[in-house]
């Protein structure tokens, strides 16, 4: 029997979108004294929930803007401009950001990058509390969000993944990762002199 083949593309896509409200969760600390926004964001640190099912890879990234850019108000110089078209140029390859297996044989697909260092919101603030909370979501805080779709001849290959994006981004000191592997999952914590996530 096969699986109908919308159940297939439902479960894909629920497993997609799940990253991100695990991530809305993250945001919303426990701790009291933080505000309950973007602002809980820490730097340095990055999000990365990868989905192996099938022969696709789905990768999402979300991060500070500090770790990318090295600031986080919307830009206000032509330097800024370029410090942002920079990046949303590594950040639209793949391979910026992970390593597959070669034997893997998988080719980059439809990848998106988004940032709210364009929004309004995003270098209005001032250093005070207040700020926070008069400003709500956005307050003084900008991320970037990657998504990359991989397709793979041979996913049976992947037993492991490098992270590069520790090279290219010199900002992020900390990769939380959580991972989907057919029916197993997990999670890890990587770092730059620990750049290898093995599926096990
Ligand atoms: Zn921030």
């Amino acid at each position: 029997m096969h699986m109908p083949t919308f159940i297939l593309i439902a479960a894909s896509l629920l497993m997609t979108v799940a990253p991100v409200s695990a991530a809305e969760k993250h945001d919303h600390s426990h701790d009291e004294d933080l505000p309950r926004d973007l602002g809980s964001h820490v730097h340095g640190e990055v999000l990365l929930n990868l989905v192996l099912e099938a022969n696709r890879l789905d990768v999402e990234m979300i991060s500070p803007a500090m770790n990318i850019t090295g600031f986080e108000h919307a830009p206000s110089t032509e330097e800024e401009q370029q410090a942002i078209k920079k990046a949303v140029a590594l950040l639209g390859d793949t391979g910026n950001l992970l390593a597959l297996p070669d034997a893997a044989l998988c080719e980059p697909g439809p990848a998106t990058i988004e940032t709210s260092l364009m929004d309004e919101h995003a270098g209005s603030h001032e250093e005070t509390a207040a700020d926070h909370e008069h400003d709500g979501e956005h307050a003084g805080h900008a991320e970037f969000h990657v998504t990359h779709r991989m397709e793979c001849e041979n996913a049976a290959a992947i037993d492991s993944i490098t992270l590069e994006l520790f090279r290219h981004f010199p900002g992020v000191e900390m990769v939380r990762v959580q991972w989907i592997h057919g029916q197993r999952q997990g999670a890890a914590v990587l770092e730059p002199d620990n750049r290898l996530l093995r599926f096990d």
